[in-house]
């Protein structure tokens, strides 16, 4: 089997977490090889935890995976450019690279608001590419806020 697309393991993600009532966020971690050693999609409704976003579940999974709090050689890959409390805990991982997907202009914390990286008292700023199937991505979120209206 070939290796799959880290961002299409992510948004698998999104669209499962849609399907239970979250909003379609997913994320994917990826070891240096490719792999992927964690996934997870939004959780807030399930977990009855408003911090339960994407990216910190799968952050977490692959600190647990791996056995260590220090993902250095790692990349997270997720569908919606991530909030403040995410951008902080994937610094505080170390994630080497933050690839998103759609840009969020209202809850967004790494290229918009209080955007994270930027400030000096962020002690890792990853490398970050954004906007990567963006369209798709924002397609997506908007079906389903459409679908709840
Ligand atoms: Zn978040």
């Amino acid at each position: 089997m070939g290796k799959v697309s880290p961002m299409d393991v992510a948004f698998e993600e999104a669209r499962a977490a849609a399907a239970r009532g979250e909003v379609p966020v997913g994320a994917a971690v990826v070891g240096r090889d490719g792999t992927v050693i964690a996934r997870a999609g939004n959780r807030t409704e399930q977990d009855v935890d408003a911090s339960a976003h994407a990216e910190v579940l799968a952050l977490r999974e692959a600190g647990r995976v791996l056995g260590t709090p220090r993902l250095t050689e790692c990349d997270l890959f997720v569908t919606l450019e991530p909030c403040a409390m995410c951008a902080a805990a994937i610094g505080l991982f170390r994630i080497r690279r933050l690839v998103f997907g759609a840009y969020d202009s209202k809850g967004g914390g790494v290229e918009h608001g209080p955007r994270i990286f930027a400030q000096p008292s962020c002690q890792h700023r990853p490398d970050v590419i954004g906007g990567v199937r963006e369209t798709e991505a924002a397609a997506l979120l908007r079906a389903f806020f459409r679908a709840r209206r």
